[in-house]
């Protein structure tokens, strides 16, 4: 199964991917993550990276679709994907509906998860707190302009997908169990007692 999963900054996609992930044994491919270990690693491409990042703004498509693509050939991600952070723009959508349609494949649900504007700030500032380790984009300064970024070029593409009839929208704004709740409801998974 591939699921692919959307919302603001500080929505809780990852959170929600990871419980995906343990619970439907599908692989969980967070761009994200993938972007902030290449800017740890202190390579020339993670400075680049981490300008980037660090302005809030996107990664180039190019750059993006190659990262997912060698990604996805993980024999971990046979099973299935939950994408993470991609697609993030109209061009990285029609490449992912490319890359999985070559390979016999489709997107079979996507999840976008609701929440309020104002609520996200202090969702960041409490995941901030919680991991105990602050990251470079985690202030309130990047989060405008991420946030500006998830209205101006990600969120266009939620009708692309709602035509095809994949679009399952989730208040994110309920408790975290009750989020995953939601999500097993709408993709039709009855979780294993
Ligand atoms: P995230 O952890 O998903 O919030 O991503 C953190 C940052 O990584 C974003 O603000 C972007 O700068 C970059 N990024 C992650 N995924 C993508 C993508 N699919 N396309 C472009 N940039 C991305």
């Amino acid at each position: 199964m591939n699921i692919v999963i959307f919302g603001p900054p500080g929505a809780g996609k990852g959170t929600q991917s990871q419980r995906l992930e343990k619970e439907l044994g599908i692989c969980q491919l967070s761009t994200g993550d993938m972007l902030r270990k290449e800017v740890a690693s202190g390579s020339e491409l993670g400075q680049i990276l981490k300008t980037i990042l660090d302005e809030g703004k996107l990664v180039p498509d190019e750059t993006m679709v190659k990262l997912i693509e060698i990604a996805m050939k993980d024999p971990d991600c046979e099973k299935g994907v939950i994408f993470d952070g991609f697609p993030r723009t109209r061009p990285q959508a029609e490449a992912l509906d490319d890359m999985l349609k070559k390979n016999g494949k489709r997107i079979d649900h996507v999840i976008v998860l609701q929440v309020d504007d104002g609520a996200l700030l202090g969702r960041i500032q409490k995941r901030a707190e919680e991991s105990g380790e602050t990251r470079s984009d985690d202030n309130e300064e990047t989060l405008k302009k991420r946030l500006n970024v998830y209205h101006e070029q990600t969120a266009p593409i939620l009708p692309y997908y709602e035509e095809q009839g994949l679009l399952r929208k989730i208040d994110g704004m309920a408790d975290i169990d009750k989020v995953t709740d939601q999500i097993f409801e709408a993709i039709g998974h009855k979780k294993a007692a």
